[in-house]
Formats: structure tokens, C-alpha cells, sequence
């Protein structure tokens, strides 16, 4: 059995059962553990060895709105750009030859159906898997990069290009940290013993069209390798959240442009952790 963690209310809650109408469990009452998400995700390997109590009680069938932002408050939130090639390609850029680190700013995070406001007509998509730490550290080796993490979410790293490519060169951040830019979720799912932990689907469809499909082990640097690289150099904590790099298939890269409009639907999901589903205004 996974754990799945995320958030009610703003209170820590496990997940069970089907993806779209889950069974909640309220972690605080069951385990006494810390009800805020970012205290109670840094009890990781406490969480993991109880997952028996936690699906053994009284569970609550609840819709996917009401979920919280799963990692509400993280002290970093960072983002891998070009980290697929065929997404390098598309995008008329250089294949890097160490992670292309940029920042997306916490205040831009949304819930897993939270709505994405549209600024301007050059707004895009980009479906990611995003990563979150649950025991921190500086220099952690690649062999154990998977035990400083909590689990994966799916997650859009919604994208200005307009403002991403207004000057030259083009910058990432705030082009990428709009208001509600960053929804992940539904949950932070936790993969470790998945057996297709590094060939997981991430994809994404606008309005039902199918617009982005790939296999996480077409990244060009893995997510152990991206973990062991930011704490090469940053000290990384619990809860912290990085998202690992778009695929191909975005809407800048088509011929012509298909960006997003309000009103369009963008559902992102990732293999064997769930679905988010935005709308756009
Ligand atoms: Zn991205």
C-alpha cells in the first residue's frame, strides 16, 4: 500500500481508495502527529511505518475540490527547465549540460483544481513531475537521494512565454510564478517501492485533447541526480518542492502556437499517483 499524503482544510491528511473519490483520513486525530502539512511531512518514515493505522480507521469519502495545495508553505520551490530533449528541441534550445536550475516562487502555488488565471495570449502549459523532500540535507549522495524523498506529485509549471521571452536573454522565474501558476498534487504520493518508479507517465490533455505523454526516464537528468545536484550546492529541507522539467509537447512548440485560453481545462496526470485538474479564467 502507497502513502498518499496531502492536505484538508489545511490539515495533514492520508489518502485511500479510488483516485477521484478518495477516502480521507485525518492524520492529526489517528496519529497525533503535527496537523500542519509542512511539520507533518518532516514525521515522513513515522508516517510510513503506520500506514496500517492510518488505513485501518474511520476514513471520509471526499471530492478532489476540496483539496489543499498538499505542501502549502515550502521554504524553496524549485524548478529543472529543458530537462527533456525533444522538449529542448521544440523549444529551439541548447541541451544542458548540468541541471538548468530557476526558482518558481511559493506565492505562485495552487491546489490540484485550483483555477489558473490567464494574463495576456501567450500562456502555456507544461506538465511535470515535482518532487518533495521529506528529510533535508546538504550533499546527499545520488545512491541516497530517494530516502531524503517524501513522494511525487503530478504539477503544471504554467508558463507566461510573453514574459518568459520579452527580453534577451529569456528569463524563467517570474514568467512561471504568476498567480496560481503552480498547482500540484492531488497528493504527494510516495513511489519509493513502486516498481515503475523511473519509467512513470507524466501527460497532460487541454479540453480532453491529448497534448503531452512521456516516460520519466526520458529526462535527461534523472531525480536522484537532480536532488544530489541541489544539495551540491543549496541545503535542501523538508518539504521543499522541485519540479523536474517539462516534456515535449507544450503549446509554444506547436506550429502554429496552441496556448491556453480562459475557460480551457488542463488535467495532469502522473502513473500510479493521480490526477490534477485546472481550470483557466
Ligand atoms: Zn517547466
Amino acid at each position: 500500500m502507497m502513502l498518499r499524503f496531502g492536505s484538508i482544510g489545511g490539515r495533514a491528511h492520508a489518502f485511500f481508495g479510488d483516485d477521484r473519490k478518495p477516502n480521507a483520513v485525518d492524520i492529526e486525530r489517528t496519529l497525533g502527529l503535527p496537523a500542519d502539512p509542512m511539520q507533518c511531512i518532516g514525521h515522513w518514515d513515522e508516517l510510513r511505518s503506520r500506514i496500517d493505522e492510518l488505513a485501518n480507521s474511520s476514513a471520509r469519502p471526499v471530492d478532489l475540490s476540496e483539496l489543499d495545495c498538499p505542501v502549502p508553505r515550502p521554504s524553496q520551490l524549485f524548478a529543472v527547465g529543458l530537462n527533456y530533449r525533444k522538449h529542448a528541441e521544440e523549444m529551439n534550445s541548447q541541451t544542458p549540460s548540468q541541471p538548468l536550475v530557476f526558482a518558481k516562487f511559493p506565492s505562485s502555488l495552487n491546489s490540484p483544481t485550483g483555477t489558473v488565471t490567464i494574463v495576456g495570449d501567450t500562456c502555456d502549459y507544461e506538465s511535470e513531475v515535482v518532487v518533495v523532500i521529506a528529510k533535508g540535507g546538504r550533499d546527499i549522495p545520488v545512491g541516497e537521494a530517494w530516502s531524503h524523498i517524501a513522494g511525487l506529485c503530478a504539477g503544471q509549471d504554467v508558463s507566461d512565454r510573453g514574459l518568459q521571452y520579452a527580453g534577451a536573454p529569456p528569463q524563467f522565474s517570474l514568467g512561471k510564478s504568476r498567480r496560481g501558476f503552480s498547482p500540484i498534487g492531488p497528493w504527494v504520493g510516495d513511489v519509493r517501492e513502486h516498481p515503475r518508479r523511473d519509467t512513470l507517465a507524466i501527460g497532460c490533455s487541454v479540453n480532453g485533447e491529448p497534448r503531452q505523454n512521456t516516460e520519466i526516464h526520458d529526462m535527461i537528468f534523472s531525480i536522484d541526480k537532480v536532488v544530489s545536484f541541489l544539495s551540491s550546492i543549496v541545503e535542501l529541507r523538508s518539504g521543499d518542492v522541485i519540479y523536474t522539467g517539462s516534456p515535449s509537447g507544450v503549446g509554444h512548440g506547436m506550429k502554429p502556437p496552441k496556448y491556453l485560453q480562459p475557460g480551457d481545462v488542463i488535467e495532469t496526470t502522473l502513473e500510479g499517483v493521480g490526477t490534477i485538474i485546472n481550470r483557466c479564467v
